[in-house]
């Protein structure tokens, strides 16, 4: 355990100075904290002072089991980097989901917690480093998502701003009111085709939004600015000129990413014929075929394809031989089966013209077996004016933390992270990819002890919301696990009442000018938005500019 306390110690001595009476934590000059410090007292201090950062599920859920597991002997700093709470239920949550926006209750009623401080508007990296929240607290949890995206690596994926390839998160953020989508260069009104690569739940989410009527999202919290280029409004007329989706997949409609429940959602609620590229498109396989029977919502999933397929060819024949009665859809969803895009394709001055895409075949040359997609050296170009990468959100490193760059995952075991090697420095953003690197025996990384990690930024950018709830526990047993070292370790470095946690915090952001939203200004900002929303007959009206934000919180702006 000695050796636990003295590690922990050392992650932040190097860059303290104390004094040897009286613990005087100062760092690069500036007092973080001081407390009489003896060296005779047996007992531990009463508190265990945890920061959290990000607001998002799983920092949500880890305070969650932070307060179930001690009780009144713990307080938490919760921190995001905007200064509204919440995280992806805000900013990912499709509006038309308002059920899975539920949770914000129990969140909610969470940070309201006298155990709890959330500090918004606190930018980690920017108005406080990842060393300094350790020098003031005994643990420290990452839990700041995803905010960037895997890339497909072909011709004409980046072009200059508004040439119209946007990753899926993206275009999420534009529509749910993000800040910094806020000004994305979306012109709904010229778009008529749009090629959406990838099929799992997101893309489908991009789906919903640029296929199903308007007046869907009319009572949701989507945002103005999307709201009124999916509708048009009285003074511009025109409204999203979308008429038809192609979704993408590199591999069969048995290896689909997206679940029954979201497809059914689009192929039954939102008024698309649905397509398949080519006829033999839900042909299946010998290996599809098992794949079906082991698996049920695979099966489903190949089930509500064909049966949207069937449906839209039969109401296009009864259509054709003049039958007036079959049903008229809108608006066209294209199944792009076994096609991998190859090539984003650009007219003069950039605009985009199309996907070229190259087909495919599924075979079990994955490892162990898994299903992966080979070219075929056959070429087809999908006509569209604008590309959605929907191929999975990716996390960021943050300065003094490893990284594995090639999985965009902060290197840990059951959510403590691991030292950084310099095959693991975070600085290896630049990308370089991870490897384990020397640090602790057998040439596996040590685990950075008060240092933890949970959601996608753990475990890779996959499951719901509650997945996260399960992930968080398994983060807070190993801190569990590690706390009496933890609070040891406290005591040695600040005496008996331990580190201040979210009090030396707020000391130091108001020393440093940071305009931090605590709860009491989220809620201004909270109240405002409902209200707006009332007015407008709508869920919420969101403020989608942080100047703003910050002046409905109270704060002056110049
Ligand atoms: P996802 O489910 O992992 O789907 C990613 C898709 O991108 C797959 O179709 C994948 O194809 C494809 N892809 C990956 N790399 C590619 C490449 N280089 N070229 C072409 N295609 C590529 O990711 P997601 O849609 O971003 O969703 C993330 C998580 O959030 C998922 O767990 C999802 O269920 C969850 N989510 C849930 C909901 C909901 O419950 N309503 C809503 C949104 C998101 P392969 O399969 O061939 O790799």
């Amino acid at each position: 355990m000695l050796r636990l306390v003295s590690q922990g110690a050392l992650a932040f001595s190097s860059t303290s100075t104390w004094s040897s009476s009286i613990t005087s934590l100062t760092y690069r000059g500036i007092r973080l904290w001081s407390a009489a410090y003896t060296t005779t007292s047996n007992s531990v201090p009463e508190k265990l002072h945890v920061c959290v950062v990000g607001s998002g599920p799983s920092g949500f859920y880890t305070v969650d089991r932070l307060l179930k597991r001690y009780g009144d002997g713990v307080h938490v700093s919760i921190l995001d980097r905007l200064p509204t709470p919440f995280g992806l239920v805000r900013s990912g949550v499709a509006p038309d989901h308002q059920d899975t926006k539920n949770v914000i209750n129990q969140f909610s009623s969470i940070a309201g917690d006298a155990r709890v401080s959330f500090l918004g508007n606190v930018l980690v990296g920017r108005d406080v480093d990842v060393n300094e929240l350790r020098a003031l607290h005994h643990a420290v949890v990452l839990a700041y998502g995803a905010e960037s995206d895997r890339r497909l690596d072909i011709p004409g994926e980046d072009g200059s701003p508004g040439a119209g390839v946007f990753s899926a998160r993206e275009f999420v953020w534009w529509y749910n009111g993000h800040p910094d989508a806020r000004h994305l260069p979306i012109d709904l009104s010229k778009v008529r085709s749009v090629a959406i690569c990838g099929i799992g739940n997101v893309a489908l989410d991009c789906a919903r939004a640029l296929l199903a009527p308007p007046l869907r999202f009319v009572p949701t919290d989507l945002a103005a600015h999307a709201l009124a280029q999916l509708t048009g409004d009285h003074q511009t007329g025109g409204g999203s000129a979308v008429r038809e989706v192609h979704l993408v997949a590199r591999r069969g409609p048995v290896q689909a990413a997206c679940t029954p429940k979201e497809l059914k959602e689009l192929l039954t609620d939102c008024g698309v014929s649905a397509r398949t590229a080519t006829p033999d498109q839900l042909t299946v396989s010998e290996a599809d075929s098992a794949e079906m029977k082991a698996t049920r919502l695979k099966r489903r999933v190949f089930e509500l394809v064909s049966k949207a397929v069937g449906e839209a060819s039969a109401a296009d024949a009864a259509t054709a031989a003049g039958d007036r009665s079959s049903p008229q859809r809108r608006r066209d969803l294209f199944f792009q089966f076994y096609r991998n895009p190859v090539e984003v394709l650009r007219g003069p001055g950039g605009a985009v013209t199309g996907l070229r895409v190259e087909r495919t075949a599924v075979r079990p040359d994955g490892p162990g077996g898994t299903s992966v997609a080979v070219g075929s050296g056959v070429f087809d170009t999908i006509p569209c004016d604008m590309v959605l990468k929907s191929i999975g959100y990716k996390s960021l490193p943050v300065q003094g933390v490893a990284f594995d760059c090639r999985r965009g995952v902060i290197p840990n075991v059951a959510g403590r992270v691991l030292q950084q090697t310099n095959a693991t420095a975070s600085s290896a953003a630049s990308g370089s990819t991870s490897g384990s690197g020397g640090g602790g025996k057998g040439g596996v990384p040590a685990a950075d002890v008060g240092l933890y990690v949970v959601g996608w930024l753990k475990r890779g950018p996959t499951g719901i919301i509650g997945t996260n709830l399960v992930d968080a526990e398994e983060t807070v047993d190993s801190l569990a696990g590690d706390a009496e070292a933890l609070l040891r370790a406290g005591e040695m470095s600040h005496g008996s009442a331990g580190p201040p946690g979210a009090a030396g915090l707020e000391a130091l952001l108001r020393q440093r000018g940071v305009r931090v939203v605590g709860w009491r200004r989220w809620r201004l900002l909270d109240e405002h938005e409902l209200a707006a929303g009332r007015a407008a007959g709508r869920v919420r009206e969101k403020v989608t500019e942080v100047r703003e934000m910050l002046r409905i919180c109270g704060f002056a702006v110049e």
